[in-house]
């Protein structure tokens, strides 16, 4: 499930194609915005940001959706334009490519968001993933096998998480940081999409002997451009996102720390899940976890498929 779309997403493809194909090749994906309700603290800009980020944007919504189904990873984190194999040569012959500045963006929405700097405060969910022990593992392997493993997990957790509707915002070392907003699809509570998403990563990754720490979390952030009249990036930032990140710092391989608040928005029934209190670096109150195990594997097969054994 985590490499395609599900039936309730799988909407008319051949409409799609036909509506959207030209519009991805050409169009800026942030210029359909209709404008939102105003609220008196926001600018004109933040209005854009609020209503792309809170699905007011029905077009670039399928949008980006028609652009997820054009291979391949690595892709724009924000209209999911991709950057490599085929679908990468195709926009790239019609300009569009990975801004040099910050290569998880596209050249058309960096322009866009150096135009209207701004962004918003929004519900959201937050995954953050890494392997656990890499330094170790380093030791262990040459530096061309630690980089293939790197390079694994990469390519993993893109193909799940872009599966699963993920806005990627990064991979940094042996860490990968996703968001998830409630206008996706499909259309499921986004804390709900981000605990499945994480169950498919730590079993795919299992599968590929990564051993690889997960946090889930769900709150608010303020998501949108930064780095003020020079914008270098368009991330999340807040206190929410600080927990998601220390959470899978805290957790072990093979296994996900999904908060409590992340538990209760994804409405899993309390069907006996391990909790746990655990202490978060820079936090003063212990937070109460939901502990889901994947499958262990040995470190040596980690090492052995590094260097291809
Ligand atoms: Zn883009």
């Amino acid at each position: 499930m985590s490499r395609s779309l599900t039936n309730s997403d799988n909407l008319d493809k051949g409409l799609l194609l036909q509506s959207l194909a030209l519009h991805s090749l050409f169009a800026d994906p942030l210029s359909i915005i209709s404008p939102p309700r105003q609220t008196s603290t926001m600018t004109d800009n933040d209005q854009k940001w609020a209503t792309l980020l809170l699905g007011g944007n029905h077009g670039a919504r399928l949008e980006t959706s028609f652009n997820r189904l054009i291979p391949s990873n690595p892709r724009c984190k924000l209209c999911a334009v991709p950057f490599g194999g085929l679908g990468g040569t195709i926009f790239g012959l019609f300009g569009r490519h990975p801004w040099k500045k910050n290569p998880t963006l596209c050249n058309v929405c960096q322009i866009y968001a150096e135009k209207h700097p701004g962004g918003a405060e929004v519900e959201i969910a937050l995954l953050f993933a890494d392997v656990r022990g890499s330094t170790s593992l380093a030791e262990t392997m040459t530096p061309t096998a630690f980089k293939r493993m790197l390079d694994t997990f990469y390519a993993t957790a893109s193909d799940v998480l872009i599966g699963h509707h993920a806005w990627i915002d990064k991979f940094v070392g042996d860490e990968v940081v996703a968001f998830f907003f409630p206008n996706g699809f499909p259309k499921r509570h986004h804390a709900e999409v981000a605990l499945t998403a994480a169950r498919d990563l730590l079993r795919v990754t299992g599968g590929e002997g990564l051993p690889i720490g997960i946090g889930v979390h769900a709150g608010r952030a303020y998501v949108g451009t930064v780095g003020g009249d020079h914008v270098s990036d368009v991330t999340a930032v807040g206190d929410d996102v600080n927990i998601a990140a220390r959470l899978a710092a805290a957790a072990e391989a093979h296994t996900i720390f999904v908060s409590e608040s992340a538990w209760s928005a994804a409405g899993v029934s309390d069907d006996g899940t391990e909790s746990r209190e655990v202490e978060l670096k820079g936090k003063s109150a212990r937070l109460k976890v939901r502990v889901l195990k994947g499958e262990a594997y040995p470190t040596e097969l980690v090492s052995q498929r590094a260097v291809g054994v």
